[in-house]
């Protein structure tokens, strides 16, 4: 059977997205694979449609290696829900449990097992592989989350690190590794690592066209994020990061206080809680989750409407992933963040306080850096995004060639790509929708920056931003009569800025390094760097976008990418669309699992816009393969007819 077969007859989709087709066919032939994609882009059908193909030619088992336990349910649930056999073996099982899952395993009853890397390396489970493989029934590895394997990446998990046992035991059976996380380090890292060489690298676009990115700068957080939600996303699921487990709770309990159906998440609550939390954000509709960044990976849910970053992630690497969980239905989607200067400083001093070595911390320090010129940026977001993985906007499709190989584009962009992209728009972010307004700022930052030089040369002590901002606007604060720094030569002489153009040169500063923080015992701390003489001495003018609440807020409803599944039905197949969905929900609350595993907002959508009066009517509509065709077609006929009790259903039983 093909794999395009496979495709519409298992998982009812018609083609292939992007590179899958490339990729599935050279894992069903055998061959090792790297694959970069981005999150929503498509991963897990590169590997189970190999799985399905090589067990149906009789090549037994593929071990799916992933870090998401608290996950593994739901995904062999959707496996079962499209009729295929799958299983997983994780702490979560009983004894006894887990031994008749590995009976089925050994009786080559099992398509695809998920596994946990700590699992996977047991002795107890390599002897169980052992058998298969010499029976010829270990038929794929598929290594999820890869990036794990990785210290540069952010997720590193040394467990990854003991997968190479994989390679040296069962040679020739093919292995592919899988990330969404795409920066030429953690690339080369997977490679070495896990030892993948030889594998071919199928890179994808990482381009998230539906997500609209927007970066504005914090004045009050929690107002700012309310009004986000109330105005922009009303009674839809999102996903809000906070940095700390306090501001967790706070940012929950203020949404709830508002009306909001708002949960918290983070690594300190007690596992049963943070566990039901994220079932209900999974299963209920409409569930706000304000995170760590311990929330979120794997999650697969397809309508996450808007992924809100209350305070400035790491990296960008962290803050692409982060934002990618939202719109993976491939519907619009919003990823909203609130940074200001405090944000950079905390960061700083969080890289400067680690125990790390020294030049991890260098590394730690530039991806930083990049993502404060991502924040400060005046022109395209999603230009600079992709030019951060090695990627030309417009120009890298995934199926054109040429694409940068992993490992040899440099993460930052070389200046060919920097010369390619200039000038390039996307309609779909905030500075592209609604040009900034730029100032020359070149005065005020020479000012801070002789501020910064004058208090070094007199007093051979240095201090922060605030105290720094005080004298250049000739503020007579208690610390600067104490230090006599109103004789400073440079007091007063910036009193015609405001403290927030003030606070803006000095993140852009920092942002482009002219200026370092520095921490220790809790007090952050200005320096010039080598980049400060240049602005000093006015070569290099510094423009800065106008503080973006000065400006009338106006926003452009008009999206070029398509609105959420139902939001163009017509009064009937809105009928029909509510009536299916209350069908939905009852089915997968009687199945224990997620209403999109049984089907998406827009499988539904499509069936209510059909009105379909008979099975044949239902053939050919996208996520309807045959087994849900054949489990829930007559349901959905007598939904659609009205002659379903979808009501009597809902009654309490
Ligand atoms: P990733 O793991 O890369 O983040 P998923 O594998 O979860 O992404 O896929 C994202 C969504 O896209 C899923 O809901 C999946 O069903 C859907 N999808 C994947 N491939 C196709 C395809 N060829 N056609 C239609 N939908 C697809
Ligand atoms: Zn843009």
């Amino acid at each position: 059977m093909s794999i395009a077969s496979i495709l519409q007859e298992v998982f009812g989709y018609a083609s292939f997205r992007g590179p899958q087709q490339d990729i599935i066919n050279h894992v069903v032939a055998g061959g090792d694979a790297l694959v970069l994609m981005p999150t929503g882009g498509g991963k897990s059908l590169c590997y189970q449609i190999p799985a399905i193909a090589r067990q149906r030619a009789g090549l037994g088992i593929t071990v799916v290696v992933s870090p998401l336990i608290a996950l593994m349910h739901d995904q062999v649930g959707a496996l079962h829900e499209a009729g295929v056999s799958a299983a997983f073996l994780n702490s979560t099982l009983s004894s006894e449990e887990a031994y008749q899952t590995e009976q089925r395993l050994l009786r080559g009853e099992i398509t695809l097992l998920y596994a946990a890397p700590e699992r996977v390396t047991t002795p107890r489970f390599l002897a169980q592989l052992d058998t298969l493989f010499e029976r010829g029934q270990l038929s794929l590895f598929a290594i999820d989350e890869a990036h794990c394997v990785s210290q540069w990446g952010h997720d590193f998990r040394p467990e990854y690190r003991a997968l190479t046992v994989l390679h040296e035991r069962y040679a020739g059976v093919p292995r592919m590794a899988l990330t969404a996380t795409a920066d030429a380090l953690t690339r080369a890292d997977i490679v070495e690592r896990l030892q993948l060489e030889a594998a071919a690298h199928f890179v994808s676009s990482f381009d998230r066209p539906n997500i609209r990115y927007t970066i504005v700068e914090k004045k009050d957080a929690s107002t700012q994020l309310l009004r986000f939600i109330e105005r922009e996303h009303p009674g839809e699921a999102g996903v809000v990061y906070c940095q700390s487990r306090k501001r967790v709770e706070e940012v929950a309990a203020m949404l709830a206080q508002a009306g909001i159906h708002a949960l918290p998440y983070h690594a300190g609550l007690d596992f049963r809680v943070r566990q039901a939390n994220q079932n209900q954000f999974l299963r209920a509709e409409g569930v706000v989750m304000v995170a760590t960044i311990a929330f979120g990976m794997g999650i697969d849910k397809p309508d996450v409407r808007f992924v809100a970053h209350l305070d400035m992630p790491k990296n960008i690497e962290g803050y692409y992933q982060e934002t990618g969980r939202a719109g993976r239905d491939g519907m619009a989607a919003d990823a909203w963040m609130c940074y200001g200067l405090q944000d950079v400083v905390n960061q700083r001093r969080m890289i400067d306080e680690s125990p790390a070595e020294e030049d991890f911390k260098q590394v730690m320090r530039g991806k930083l850096d990049a993502l404060l010129g991502l924040a400060e940026a005046t022109d395209c977001r999603r230009v600079r995004l992709l030019r951060y993985f090695g990627e030309i906007y417009g120009e890298a499709t995934a199926d054109a060639p040429g694409r940068p190989k992993p490992g040899t584009a440099p993460s930052g962009g070389s200046a060919a790509h920097e010369m390619a992209s200039v000038g390039a728009i996307c309609h779909n972010c905030d500075n592209c929708l609604q040009p900034p307004e730029v100032w020359d700022a070149t005065d005020a930052a020479r000012k801070l920056l002789s501020t910064v030089y004058r208090l070094q040369q007199s007093s051979g002590v240095s201090f922060g931003a605030g105290h720094t901002m005080d004298i250049v606007r000739g503020k007579r604060t208690e610390k600067v009569l104490q230090r006599g720094h109103e004789t400073v030569s440079t007091f007063g002489l910036g009193a015609d800025y405001s403290e927030s153009q003030l606070r803006a040169v000095m993140r852009q500063l920092i942002a482009v390094g002219a200026l370092q923080v520095f921490t220790s015992e809790g007090f952050s701390t200005l320096h010039l760097t080598e980049a400060s003489r240049a602005v000093l001495r006015g070569e290099v003018p510094v423009r800065l976008r106008e503080s973006t609440h000065q400006r009338p807020e106006k926003r452009s409803r008009s999206r070029t990418v398509p609105t959420p599944a139902a939001a163009s039905l017509g009064q009937d197949a809105m009928v029909r669309f509510i009536n299916l969905k209350s069908w939905r929900s009852e089915v997968a609350k009687a199945h224990n699992l997620p209403a999109y595993v049984i089907f998406h907002d827009a499988t539904l959508a499509a069936i209510a816009e059909r009105a379909p009066q008979s099975l044949a009517d239902l053939q050919h509509i996208s996520g309807l393969g045959s087994r849900k065709l054949e489990a829930y077609g007559e349901a959905v006929l007598a939904v659609i007819t009205g002659a379903s009790p979808v009501l009597a259903a809902a009654q309490p039983a």
